[in-house]
């Protein structure tokens, strides 16, 4: 079938343009779009900074309805509401089996290439060039192809917009608070950087009962928003020195530091920062090239850990309906998160918006 996609053809190149979508295959499902967040991975991808690199069709974040559904799909059938999980893990690996999904073994020869999970594309060109489905997902289009291992099934009354971003910024968020980092009742924390991850990482502090919750950005308009989303205290990053004003605030440093920006200084900071015994996370990618001078010093004699945060090391089919429950509970803010909507013609203003910081987390919305 023909529809709409945001395709990049080569780095830097993003059309909007007709692609012809195969029909899904065995396991496969057809999910006519209703919602897909704009996400910084999709603009790296487009610039060509992450693993996965063009031709390409843009998207991992979003939701909508089952069009139709291939052979041997039992989870899920036409009329249904899903949201997209971007990890569509194989549920059957070593890794799988020990509860790690978010580092399935099959995702480095497949979604981390930006395959469908059995190694092939589903999207062409008009003029007959092969598309990878960024992320196994391709959701910045009318309609997408995934894999039922990548599909959640939506519970009644979620907004399409708000499964979408829930997949991505708000699972690695809150994830890096509650499952990487396992943060203990109590303890203080700081949040370096105010987008959708971050956010969504002091609202999973908040969860977790941290006392106070310092939001770092070099935005006001950000700080003021993390305040409302549950940051006791604020630093401006451009104004004040960061590590001098956590510790001012924490006296020796916050017991945990999440460094949603993944910078060379900000992690950086989040190290130098965290107090004696305490446990830095990084959450953010800014690149994959970046790489940061590390003082074993530092972590040794001060008995520092630094973690990764992978997708908030989550168990997508697991915390995805978890924390849509915590929203429908009033425990997550996740529709305040959501600051701009847009057509998918308008994907380049998106990419702007987000860019200059303007926005939490923009979202597509298709009719
Ligand atoms: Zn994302
Ligand atoms: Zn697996």
């Amino acid at each position: 079938m023909k529809i709409k996609a945001a395709v990049v053809r080569e780095i830097d190149q993003l059309t909007i343009e007709e692609v012809e979508l195969a029909e899904p295959k065995a396991g496969e499902v057809l999910v006519r779009m209703r919602a897909a967040g704009v996400c910084h991975s999709d603009l790296h991808t487009y610039k060509g900074e992450l693993r996965s690199t063009p031709p390409i069709v843009l998207g991992h974040e979003g939701a909508g309805i089952v069009e139709a559904v291939g052979p041997g799909v039992t989870k899920v059938q036409p009329g249904d509401a899903v949201g997209i999980n971007w990890l569509p893990a194989c549920n059957s690996c070593p890794t799988c089996l020990a509860g790690r999904p978010n580092l399935c073994e099959r995702f480095p020869s497949t979604t981390f290439r930006s395959l469908m999970p059995d190694g092939t594309t589903r999207h062409r060109t008009l003029d007959g060039m092969a598309l990878k489905p960024y992320l196994s997902s391709a959701t910045m289009a009318e309609y997408a192809v995934i894999h039922q291992d990548g599909i959640v099934p939506l519970p009644p009354g979620i907004p399409f917009e708000v499964a979408a971003i829930t997949g991505c910024a708000v699972m690695t968020g809150v994830g890096a608070v509650l499952n990487t980092a396992q943060v203990q009742p109590g303890s203080s924390a700081a949040v370096i950087g105010c987008g959708g991850v971050g956010l969504s990482a002091i609202q999973g502090c908040r969860l977790a009962g941290c006392y106070p919750i310092i939001a770092v950005d070099v935005m006001e308009s950000k700080l003021a928003f993390a305040r409302e989303l549950g940051a006791t205290h604020t630093v401006h990053a451009r104004e004040t020195d960061v590590v001098e004003a956590l510790r001012e605030l924490t006296r020796l440093g916050p017991d945990y530091v999440f460094d949603s920006v993944g910078a060379a200084p900000t992690i950086a900071q989040a190290l130098q920062s965290v107090r004696p015994g305490g446990t830095a996370v990084i959450m953010g990618l800014h690149a994959t090239k970046i790489e940061v001078p590390i003082s074993p010093a530092v972590l040794v004699l001060a008995n520092k850990r630094l973690l990764g945060s992978f997708a908030g090391s989550a168990r997508p089919l697991v915390d995805l309906p978890k924390l849509l429950q915590l929203y429908q509970g009033g425990r997550l803010e996740l529709d305040r998160l959501i600051t701009k909507r847009y057509p998918l013609e308008e994907l380049p203003q998106a990419f702007a918006d987000m860019e200059g910081g303007a926005i939490a987390r923009g979202v597509l919305v298709f009719p």
